[in-house]
């Protein structure tokens, strides 16, 4: 038989070396830009409620405050400012804790139906003032069982309806549909809004995408909503769709793997009594 060359086998051994090398740089790289692009993000992200807020005091202190009406209406939109800042805080440290994967999913069977009626509650006023109706279809069903983890999957349904409704227009539909196979569960959130742009769609996943921005602004959006639900639903070993069309409306749907229709403690509790 032929003698291997090992000039020829110390010639691939660097060569694959220098290669795993180069990548390890290149990862490294790309992390620094990666950090360095999040920090800027950040910073200004911040900067606008601060600014504002620092405005709206200084004009106060500078003898606007002798002015009741004026006082009020100050002091209000500073406050309002300072609350978006809070809700950007929040979740860039849900964003953190999933981009580190410091986070524990507790997965249980989860009711999506009702979860989704409580979300619905929950979203009541805002969809009133905007006259929008939220309906789920198909419309006879009594629970929908999936896996998952329930404080998690509904801070996704919330986002998505939120959304579906706040950038949809004015007399809206917003529909949650179920639909099951043998394993899984299909869960779409749908919104006759004016959809997304298709060059914008494959983008506003990433953290602080906005279509537009100032719309966006304006009804108290941090720009990271979607790419927590992007993490959420990962962590769910699934991963979320979305597909627009101009003037008809937007629907982002992903998938679950189905439950029993118990949760697993009352199973217990009935097969060992
Ligand atoms: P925001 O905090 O700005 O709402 P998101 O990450 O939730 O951030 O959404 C990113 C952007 O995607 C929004 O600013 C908006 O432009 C667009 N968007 C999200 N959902 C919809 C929708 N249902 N219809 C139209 N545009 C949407």
């Amino acid at each position: 038989f032929k003698e291997s060359n090992p000039l020829k086998t110390i010639n691939d051994e660097i060569f694959v070396f220098v290669t795993k090398k180069q990548k390890e740089i290149d990862e490294l790289k790309k992390l620094e830009l990666f950090r360095r692009e999040f920090l800027a993000d950040v910073s200004h992200e911040f900067k606008t409620p601060i600014f504002a807020a620092q405005g709206f005091i200084h004009t106060l202190l500078d003898g606007a405050m002798d002015d009741e009406q004026v006082r009020e209406r100050f002091l209000r939109k500073a406050a309002k400012n300072l609350d978006s800042l809070d809700v950007l805080v929040k979740d860039l440290l849900v964003l953190s804790q999933m981009e580190t994967g410091d986070i524990k999913m507790n997965m249980a069977p989860v009711d999506l139906l009702q979860l989704t009626f409580n979300i619905f509650g929950r979203l009541e006023h805002i969809a009133g003032s905007r006259n929008t109706s939220l309906k789920v279809k198909p419309d006879n069903l009594e629970a929908v069982w999936a896996m998952a983890d329930q404080d998690r999957i509904e801070q996704v349904l919330l986002n998505l309806i939120e959304n579906a409704i706040k950038y949809g227009h004015d007399n809206g539909k917003v529909i949650v549909h179920f639909s099951e196979n043998k394993k899984s569960i299909e869960i779409s959130v749908r919104d006759n809004g004016p959809g997304i742009p298709q060059e914008h769609l494959v983008r506003i996943f990433e953290r602080f995408y906005r279509v537009d921005k100032s719309r966006s602004k304006d009804r108290g959006g941090t720009g990271l909503g979607l790419a927590i639900v992007k993490h959420i639903i990962n962590a769910h070993d699934t991963k979320i769709a979305v597909m627009s069309k101009p003037d008809k409306g937007t629907t982002f749907s992903f998938k679950l793997e189905k439950a029993s229709t118990q949760p697993l403690s009352d199973a217990h509790a009935t097969e060992n009594p």
